[in-house]
């Protein structure tokens, strides 16, 4: 009995995977952008929320001064959560020095929060588009121009950039973090060709300002819930590999596992608390196959994953020779169709065990009740930019 359900549970799973995988690579292929290319230069405000930034938020402006894109359009704001480090008073000094940049600080006498610090922020950005960025992203030249051009489609209403990783092979860690990003754009990429995808990377993002709402407090992936709610007021939100920016990957399993924990827990709070999405044909492919598919992958799945391991444990152990057989039959079905597919096999593997066990813990956090609206610096990200400020003060 335990042997069909364990066999049954693997197949739905891996039915659903290749299924959805095979879509999404379909449609990312024949992914093209949303707008002609061109010169298309709105009004922009450029949001950088910070929290204790001393050690990168100087690099970070700097990065926004080079952009390619007329100044006289750009204003950018910083909103800072009463940052206990040095942020403050870098920041005061570098807005008295400075020429050529609208440049703005806004500062909350305390700390609620980034999503809640966004929702402050609205209301002082004109720019028709407002974009918003981590301290810890780093842009190219011309990524305020290409993520921009999209919303010369009047039917975009949101916009997601591509992360690339300065740090993809520094340890094992990073490494399946890389595995997990390519096949992070895939999915993104054919969800954007389809519809829209309901998965945005906070780091770098942008809207129209009209569109913009308020979001609730305590979420956890402002990014994402975003995205979903100017899809549900019926424009696009979608994922444009042009515009880039650069990040680096926690390098040591423990940061990679508070930080895609505390990920995770936003994404499922927003699957939740959207749940009215699932099925509903009012949003098109988005509402019928985008977001119950994110939905079963990040609610769903975990929990399936899970029992299929303890079960696939406990079959092992019974030492039935037809399981064996079957088990054999599974494997070997399993590893020629992603040899087929041209995957990284181990990678691939390891990477969808390690994200589906990140998503679990997720889960029992979520249902335990503990926000984490207010999270933990990840610093080792940050000391990358540290060392290399450090070198060229030393010269
Ligand atoms: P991670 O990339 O998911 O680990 O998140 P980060 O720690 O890099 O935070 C993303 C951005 O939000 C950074 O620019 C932080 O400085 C900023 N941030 C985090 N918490 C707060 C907050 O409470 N208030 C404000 N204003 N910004 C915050
Ligand atoms: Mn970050």
């Amino acid at each position: 009995m335990i042997v069909k359900i364990m066999m049954a549970l693997g197949l739905v799973l891996f039915g659903f995977y290749l299924g959805y995988f095979i879509l999404m690579r379909h449609k990312a292929k024949g992914w093209k952008p949303l707008h002609a290319s061109g010169d298309f230069t709105p009004s922009v405000s450029i949001v950088v929320p910070t929290y204790n930034e001393e050690d990168m938020i100087i690099h970070k402006l700097k990065n926004l001064m080079e952009q390619d894109y007329p100044s006289n359009e750009v204003e950018v704001i910083v909103i800072d959560s009463a940052s206990e480090d040095g942020t403050v008073e870098l920041l005061v000094r570098f807005i008295k020095d400075i020429r050529g940049l609208k440049l703005r600080l806004i500062r909350e006498s305390e700390r609620k929060g980034k999503a809640s610090a966004l929702n402050n922020v609205l209301k002082h950005c004109s720019g028709e588009i407002v974009i918003i960025t981590d301290v810890d992203a780093t842009w190219e030249k011309d990524t305020l121009k290409k993520i921009v051009l999209n919303f010369s489609n009047p039917n975009v209403g949101a916009v997601t950039g591509r992360q690339i990783l300065l740090n993809p092979d520094q340890s094992l860690a990073t490494k399946v973090e890389k595995t997990y990003r390519s096949v992070f754009e895939v999915l993104r990429l054919g969800e954007s060709s389809l519809d829209s995808t309901p998965i945005f990377n906070g780091p770098l993002m942008a809207f129209r300002l009209d569109l913009l709402e308020p979001i609730s407090e305590d979420s956890i992936a402002d990014d994402s819930q975003l995205a979903v709610k100017i899809r549900k007021k019926g424009f696009k939100s979608v994922y444009d590999p042009c515009a880039v920016f650069y990040e680096c990957a926690p390098s040591s399993f423990e940061s990679r596992f508070i930080q895609k924990v505390r990920r995770g827990q936003g994404l499922i709070q927003l699957f939740f608390r959207e749940r009215e999405v699932l099925f509903n044909s009012s949003y098109k492919k988005f509402g019928t196959i985008i977001f119950p598919a994110e939905f079963f992958m990040h609610v769903v799945s975990p929990v399936l994953v899970f029992a299929f391991s303890i079960q696939f444990l406990y079959s092992l152990f019974m030492v039935n020779p037809y399981v064996f057989v079957n088990l054999a039959i599974a494997s070997g079905v399993f590893f020629i169709v992603l040899t087929l597919m041209k995957l990284d096999i181990i990678g691939f593997f390891s990477s969808f065990l390690d994200s589906q066990f990140v998503l679990l813990v997720s889960l029992v956090y979520y249902a335990s009740g503990k926000s984490q609206h207010k999270w933990m610096k990840i610093s080792e990200v940050r000391e990358l930019w540290k060392k290399e400020n450090q070198m060229t003060r030393d010269l």
